[in-house]
């Protein structure tokens, strides 16, 4: 049995890096999607893969155990790099790799990149990602189809280059003729639905058009993040090889597409591109955005504290079923929240103050600097109420 294969990265519509990369050689195979800084993404993602890609030999058991000592290997150089150089910090990156051969696939993973099978009609996931929302519905606090959805979806729970020690998912599997693999990072799986995916794998013959296929697909549903695909066929041994242009070896980044310009030919997905553009700070927005929420939080509870603070300080006499009364709070109401409440009820009659000229301004609350002024105004209304009453002969 012999693979086929085709591979392929973009730069997507809205990145302005493409921090992805990929190796292709035979029998090893992986995708790596680089985060971090302004400089960090690609050049961890290439790093790793570079750092992997000396244990391409063949799939035996010995060469497994390198293959895994060598992504820990390459976490601690990540890390270090990260740690040492300022352009590099916080980058990380993700590695889903498959090594085959003597009719095995051994799939090694970190992060949320995903390796597919397809056998016959059947398309499985072989890998778990290692996010914070699959890490909720395994906890069966979310389901998978909110997962998907979820505006955090991307925040990757354990990546290379975040922390000393890292665990490696580690899985093999028989394989057959006819059995075809995806690897691919989540610039595919996020835009591009389990579904869809499947029917261009089963819909396709050919691996590098498969590829290009997929990452069409994400494109055409908005393009959000770098997409890249390898598609791995296990076939009978007279038509191995890999697409005539397929290059051997790490392939990181993309080309510079635009809006309009995606859906080049695959050689120029080759090409090695390292554009200047904005950081896209993916590990630093999990690791920050408890403390803005937390930010945020204090601003607003700083916020209702101080308007309380400044509603409680206030005073008005105004009306209250009919008879004057003082309140405390301010005279208006704020989404149909009263502001104020009644301190003190009086058995002044609000109408017949209201009827005075002076004393009008009630249904609109007259207010006060404290309460004790509000006690002054209530008997000075007192005092015209009863003399108007008096004048009136009442
Ligand atoms: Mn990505």
């Amino acid at each position: 049995m012999k693979v086929r294969v085709g591979a392929r990265t973009d730069i997507g519509r809205s990145r302005k890096r493409n921090e992805d990369s990929y190796l292709v050689k035979e029998p090893l195979f992986a995708v790596a999607d680089g985060l971090g800084g302004h400089k960090g993404g690609d050049v961890a993602s290439s790093m790793a893969l570079q750092m992997i890609e000396s244990t391409a030999a063949a799939a035996d058991e010995e060469n497994l155990v390198r293959l895994v000592e060598r992504i820990k290997e390459a976490n601690h150089r990540v890390l270090e790099r990260g740690d040492t150089d300022q352009d590099l910090r916080g980058m990380g990156t993700t590695v889903t790799a498959l090594l085959t051969g003597d009719g095995k696939a051994h799939v090694v993973h970190v992060g949320d990149s995903r390796a597919y099978r397809l056998r016959g009609g059947t398309f499985q996931q072989l890998t778990e990602d290692h996010t914070l929302v699959q890490r909720m519905v395994r906890e069966g606090k979310l389901t998978e189809e909110e997962a998907a959805a979820h505006p955090q979806r991307s925040i990757v729970t354990r990546a290379l280059g975040v922390d000393e020690d890292i665990a490696v998912d580690q899985l093999t599997l028989d394989v057959l003729e006819g059995d075809r693999v995806l690897l691919c990072t989540d610039g595919l799986t996020s835009m591009v639905g389990r579904e869809r995916i499947q029917e261009i794998l089963q819909s396709e013959a050919e691996p590098q058009a498969a590829c290009d296929r997929l990452i069409d697909a994400a494109n055409r549903a908005g393009g959000d993040d770098n997409i890249t695909a390898i598609v791995i066929d296990f076939v009978p041994d007279q038509l191995g090889g890999k697409a005539p242009d397929l290059m051997a070896g790490v392939v990181s980044g993309g080309p510079q597409t635009r809006d309009g310009e995606w859906g080049e030919d695959a050689t120029a997905a080759m090409s090695t591109v390292r554009d200047e553009g904005p950081p896209v700070r993916r590990r630093a927005r999990w690791r920050r955005w408890p403390i803005w929420v937390a930010a945020v939080a204090a601003v607003v509870v700083v916020g209702l504290i101080g308007a309380r603070v400044y509603i409680n300080r206030q005073w008005y006499v105004g009306d209250a079923r009919g008879k004057v009364a003082i309140f405390n709070g301010i005279p208006a109401k704020v989404l149909s929240f009263k502001l104020s409440h009644v301190q003190e009820t009086t058995d002044i009659d609000s109408a017949r103050a209201k009827r005075l000229q002076f004393w009008r301004g009630l249904d609109d609350g007259i207010t006060a600097d404290s309460f004790e002024q509000a006690q002054v105004i209530v008997d000075r209304i007192r005092q015209d109420v009863q003399q108007s009453s008096t004048a009136l002969g009442g």
